[in-house]
């Protein structure tokens, strides 16, 4: 696949399947006519767009995007084949919010034609299999870990081994085939939560902060949670933890699943209801942009809109929540060495919430720690939430072109502020014989708290 210059094409030769019988948006909230109006077509946005990238047609840019969602609104063209595959191309990664001068908000847009798509068009039986798989489970912390103990014994046997490399698997099902390729090692720790629902603070006391579990996160990732909740208490939170929390609805929010991403928002408000903390704190950057954005998830729901908003506005990054409050913890040298590290931005944070410099400020207090910049640093790794699974070529690419960028920097560690991205990452390392540790920075705050080197 190879990037083309960006085009200026009429929109009518654009391949939008316009032959098609097949039927439009519906009335209940297509892509707002205003928002698509907001395009000047100016392509900027065309060069920082990974699905553009790789596949290198404007349909699979922002601006075929949007002029498609104009045609299908005006009724001049239909929700075809073709064009869903144009709008699943999207990663949602939001770099062309970041790019467009004019303000589009094509977040608004792409959330309201997912909705659309699901609503109105009628997915293969496989598609429709594995989407109800992947919704049906991985926002569901109880059933991930229903299915931990077959998934240990399967990685313990070698079948996982054995079905990587015969690559069986990759010729029946490419999505079950990259799914099985990014699970990650099944630990004890995966089987339950090792957190209280209170973490005192260390002296002197500055805040009261709610901390989000995540749902993959808090099953693979406890060692990032925990990280966390220490680094919180060094630097004088008191961390509550409310075991009723579920899932943040991120998953289901970023592909059109509305009522269960409203359903799952509603809870969450409801986890913390009581808890009168300053702030909630996310470690997950998928996860804080969504968690940021309940007032929108529940506009329509006159009992939890109010809630949501208030919900949202208490949300911080943990890396954003530090840099503004400060580190009062001493922090102390990894190694020996001068350490180079190199920070992955995750789109979720670099274009969803605007958070570019708090985790790279952080990092560079840490003693003897230089920061180094891989090329492309706003380009998305091809993770994209479930992206990986359900557009497994486009990702795969993505993925090896972050991997090497990352590597080409010569530094030693990695450090990425999300799962999703640090799965795909040591995927692509592992592909390319690569051994570069990858951690969360907030792995390295709390190593460099507790006076621990990295090995
Ligand atoms: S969200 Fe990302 S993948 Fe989708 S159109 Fe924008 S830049 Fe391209
Ligand atoms: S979305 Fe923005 S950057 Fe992209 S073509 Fe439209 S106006 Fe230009």
């Amino acid at each position: 696949m190879q990037t083309s210059e960006p085009s200026t094409a009429s929109p009518l030769k654009l391949e939008t399947g316009l032959d098609s019988n097949t039927d439009g948006f519906d009335r209940h909230e297509p892509p707002e006519q205003s928002l698509i109006d907001a395009c000047v077509h100016c392509g900027f946005c065309l060069t920082t767009c990974p699905s553009y990238r790789v596949i290198g047609k404007e349909t699979d840019s922002p601006r075929g995007r949007i002029y498609l969602m104009d045609a299908i609104n005006k009724g001049e063209a239909d929700l075809t084949e073709a064009a869903v595959s144009h709008f699943d191309s999207c990663l949602g990664c939001l770099a062309c919010t970041t790019a467009c001068p004019s303000g589009v908000q094509y977040d608004r847009l792409i959330d309201s034609v997912r909705s659309q798509v699901n609503r109105n068009h009628p997915r293969s039986l496989p598609a429709r299999a594995l989407r109800g798989l992947i919704f049906s489970l991985f926002p569901y912390p109880d059933r991930i870990r229903l299915l931990l103990s077959p998934l240990a014994l399967y990685q313990w046997l070698g079948v996982s081994k054995l079905v990587r490399s015969t690559g069986l698997l990759d010729r029946w099902s490419p999505q079950l085939a990259a799914m099985e390729s990014i699970l990650p090692t099944v630990t004890p720790q995966c089987f339950q939560d090792n957190l209280p629902e209170t973490v005192p603070a260390q002296e002197p006391k500055r805040y009261r902060v709610g901390m989000i579990l995540g749902c993959v996160q808090r099953v693979f990732f406890s060692n990032v949670n925990e990280a966390t909740a220490r680094v919180l208490s060094a630097n004088g939170c008191e961390v509550v933890i409310p075991k009723s929390q579920g899932c943040c609805s991120a998953l289901p929010s970023h592909q059109g699943e509305t009522d269960q991403a409203q359903a799952l928002a509603r809870q969450m408000i409801d986890s913390f209801a009581d808890t009168e903390v300053d702030y909630i704190i996310i470690n997950a950057a998928g996860c804080g942009h969504t968690l940021k954005d309940y007032g929108h998830i529940l506009k329509d729901d006159p009992d939890y809109r109010e809630r949501g908003i208030a919900f949202s506005n208490k949300v911080r990054d943990v890396q954003e929540f530090l840099a503004e409050v400060g580190l009062s913890a001493k922090l102390s040298a990894l190694s020996d060495q001068p350490l180079k590290l190199v920070y992955k931005d995750a789109c979720h944070l670099r274009h969803g919430q605007g958070i570019t410099q708090p985790p790279r400020q952080l990092l560079q207090q840490i003693p003897g720690v230089t920061l180094t910049e891989p090329m492309d640093a706003a380009l998305c790794c091809g993770s994209a939430g479930v992206y990986n699974m359900l557009q497994p070529d486009v990702a795969n690419e993505l993925g090896q072109m972050k991997a090497t960028n990352l590597v080409n920097t010569g530094a030693s560690l990695i450090a990425s502020s999300n799962p999703g991205c640090a799965l795909q990452i040591q995927k692509h390392l592992a592909q390319q014989g690569q051994t570069v540790p990858l951690m969360h920075p907030i792995e390295l705050l709390d190593r460099s708290i507790a006076g621990e080197q990295l090995e």
